[in-house]
């Protein structure tokens, strides 16, 4: 199965996506996590990139199809997978497509998850991610057991630089601009399917499965 995440920024996508892999054996490919993994190691991608993310802007097309396009044929083990924040534009995924059609393959599905602004915004704002395994809380709606510490692994949480008020208006203007039409480009494709995101951890999740579920 070949499935996409889609959402705003702060959507839940990163959330679902863990939960969707472990049930139905996915290879996660988050572009998000790979760039921050890289950051994380100072490699010079990472340091390129964060250049980018900081500020909310968007990573190149380039640069962002190029670490996808490696991930998919390095082994070519990649049959089964969830993307997890790409594509973002138009001309990423006219890229997807063609890396598919070399590996004769195509999507099942677009799944995407729908929140409104204000919703997005408490989200991010609230969010902690660990810097050790990159899991995400929320001070409010997921808080780890113990203040500031990653529950499966122990490592610090801090707040991403990117989810802090400034860069968070940028990355939903840039979503808006760059992003959103891909919602049509995927509908007309007869591949999107909408879930509301507004519902709780649990209820979003169980939309999710009734999509994948009528796939079969
Ligand atoms: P979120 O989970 O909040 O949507 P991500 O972790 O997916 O954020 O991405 C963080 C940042 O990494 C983005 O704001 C952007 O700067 C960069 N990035 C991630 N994926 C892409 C992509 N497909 N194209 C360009 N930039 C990307
Ligand atoms: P994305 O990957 O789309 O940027 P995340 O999965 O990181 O989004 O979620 C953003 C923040 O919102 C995190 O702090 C997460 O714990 C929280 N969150 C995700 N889904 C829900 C939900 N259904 N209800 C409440 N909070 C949520
Ligand atoms: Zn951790």
């Amino acid at each position: 199965m070949k499935l996409l995440m889609m959402g705003p920024p702060g959507a839940g996508k990163g959330t679902q996506a863990k939960k969707i892999v472990g049930d139905y054996h996915l290879s996660n490919i988050s572009t998000g996590e790979m760039f921050r993994d890289s950051y994380r190691k100072k490699e010079s991608l990472g340091l390129l990139a964060m250049e980018f993310i900081r500020d909310g802007h968007l990573v190149s097309d380039e640069i962002t199809i190029e670490i996808v396009r490696r991930r998919l044929f390095e082994s070519n083990k990649e049959k089964n997978f969830l993307l997890d924040g790409f594509p973002r534009t138009i001309f990423q995924a006219e890229a997807l497509a063609d890396m598919l059609d070399v590996m004769q393959s195509s999507l099942d599905a677009v799944i995407q998850i729908v929140v409104s602004d204000d919703v997005i915004l408490t989200r991010m704002v609230g969010r902690r991610s660990c810097s050790i395994c990159g899991a995400t809380y929320h001070l409010d709606f997921k808080p780890p057991k113990v203040e500031n510490v990653c529950d499966s692994c122990g490592g610090v949480l801090y707040q991403r630089e990117d989810d802090k008020r400034e860069s968070v208006k940028n990355r939903l203007d840039i979503y808006k601009i760059k992003t959103q039409p891909l919602i049509e480009y995927y509908k007309s494709r007869g591949l999107l399917y909408e879930v509301d995101g507004e519902k709780s951890f649990e209820g979003v999740y169980q939309e999710i499965k009734a999509v994948l579920e009528g796939l079969a």
